[in-house]
């Protein structure tokens, strides 16, 4: 095995698959070469977990406290 110039597909460089990063692949039984170099794949990750965390934290308590409060008041003055 040797390493393995690849072009990623998300910002079009290239990037290396490396021996380890092959094995690793092997080893965990993907059939398929990376698609994305280790900078976007970072860059994924962080995301899905970004929103991940936004939804699961931002559901209940800022949005309760925040704008339902300001939500009455302008309500109850027009009628
Ligand atoms: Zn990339």
């Amino acid at each position: 095995m040797q390493d393995r110039p690849l072009i990623c597909k998300d910002c079009g460089r290239e990037f290396i698959f490396t021996v380890r990063e092959q094995e690793f692949f092997k080893e965990k039984g993907f059939g398929n070469d990376p698609v994305r170099c280790s900078d976007c794949r970072k860059a994924k990750k962080q995301a899905q977990r970004g929103n991940d965390g936004h939804s699961g934290g931002g559901y209940g308590a800022p949005r309760n406290s925040g704008p339902s409060s300001n939500y009455g008041q302008p309500r109850r003055s027009r009628y």
